[in-house]
């Protein structure tokens, strides 16, 4: 894994950044940010075993490589980004560490104090969306059972206080509200330097599920929030992500990414010449994946079809089907 590293805002505060592996493939950036009074940390990895090691071990590394003793008991307060469980899911493991307070977005603080709930809730939606997607009963079973997985071990954790937009938080860090990729997603500007989350990415789109699934979240808040941040960031000189490397231009990121959506809904447009479910459409969109990426193939390919389905670009070719039995999966078209 890559070497720990160091930011200097034009403020003259200390942004370190390291990264650890939070699932098979999946590696997340830790942020912490150190002024010489708080000491802050930006998100917390899955909470898988060995994330909470590579947590621990990047700590230590950041002592070795910069010579600042730090280590998670030092920590004074925790900033959580976003409420999906690559960034929350260690706080239980934190815990034990220090009883920092937690601050996170209000949209998303159920989902870290209350996660039993609304994973059950998520879980009900889910499996509408799957039904309505045209995925058979056997796939749905294989896809949600994935999808259960974090409740198996994240317990639910009590949120100190709130993120809020237009209310610099601690430090005089000040809060972005950008829902879509995430109903309470935030971004956080310290000094001349962005803490863009999994709003925006260096290489990657940032993953779009369907509303219907989720409130807040959705294409159409995503591009909104993307609008959003691109008119904050002019004097900023660099993005930090949740994933991937710094971005030392977010505007044309946001450019690269908000063409990359609309190519994708153009595609749609072009499947969607004859009638198609949702997993059609993912699957021309997508071709063949495996495991956890068809649930996350699915999700995009139905943000999608829902964006354009608000617009009334695409209509459903079955009506009348889906007018008399429960459980439809729905046909789109072109209108
Ligand atoms: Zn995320
Ligand atoms: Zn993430």
């Amino acid at each position: 894994m890559k070497a720990p590293q160091l930011f200097k805002t034009d403020a003259g505060r200390t942004i370190y950044s390291f990264p650890v592996r939070s699932f098979d493939t999946l590696i997340n950036n830790i942020y912490v940010i150190d002024d010489g009074n708080d000491l802050i940390l930006v998100d917390c990895g899955s909470g898988m075993p060995q994330t909470n090691d590579d947590l621990s071990a990047g700590f230590a590394a950041l002592s070795e490589t910069f010579g600042r003793a730090l280590s998670l008991g030092d920590i004074t307060t925790i900033l959580i980004t976003h409420g999906h469980i690559d960034h929350f899911g260690g706080l239980n493991y934190v815990r034990q560490h220090t009883d920092a307070p937690i601050g996170v977005h209000i949209l998303d603080r159920r989902v870290l104090s209350n996660h039993e709930e609304r994973v059950v809730f998520a879980y009900r939606r889910l499996e509408t969306f799957l039904e309505s997607a045209g995925v058979s009963a056997e796939q749905r079973e294989r896809l949600m059972s994935v999808y259960l997985f974090a409740k198996t071990y994240y317990r639910s954790t009590p949120v100190q206080f709130l993120l809020e937009e237009g209310r610099p938080t601690v430090g005089g860090i000040e809060v972005y509200h950008v829902p879509g990729h995430c109903p309470g997603q935030v971004c956080l500007r310290v000094d001349d330097m962005m803490l863009t989350a999994d709003h925006v990415l260096a290489r990657i789109t940032p993953h779009q599920a369907p509303e219907s699934i989720t409130h807040h979240m959705g294409l159409s808040h995503y591009l909104d929030s993307l609008v959003k941040l691109q008119q904050v960031v002019g004097d900023i000189r660099l993005g930090l992500g949740g994933h991937e490397d710094p971005n030392e231009d977010i505007r044309a990121r946001i450019d690269a990414i908000r063409s990359a959506h609309n190519d994708r809904l153009a595609k749609v447009m072009d499947i969607c010449r004859e009638p198609k479910s949702i997993a059609e459409i993912s699957r021309d969109l997508f071709g063949r994946v495996e495991t956890y990426h068809v649930l996350l193939a699915l999700e995009e390919a139905g943000a999608h079809v829902e964006y354009l389905h608000q617009r009334g670009e695409l209509v459903a070719a079955n009506l009348s089907e889906i007018e008399q039995i429960s459980h439809p999966v729905v046909r789109y078209v072109r209108a």
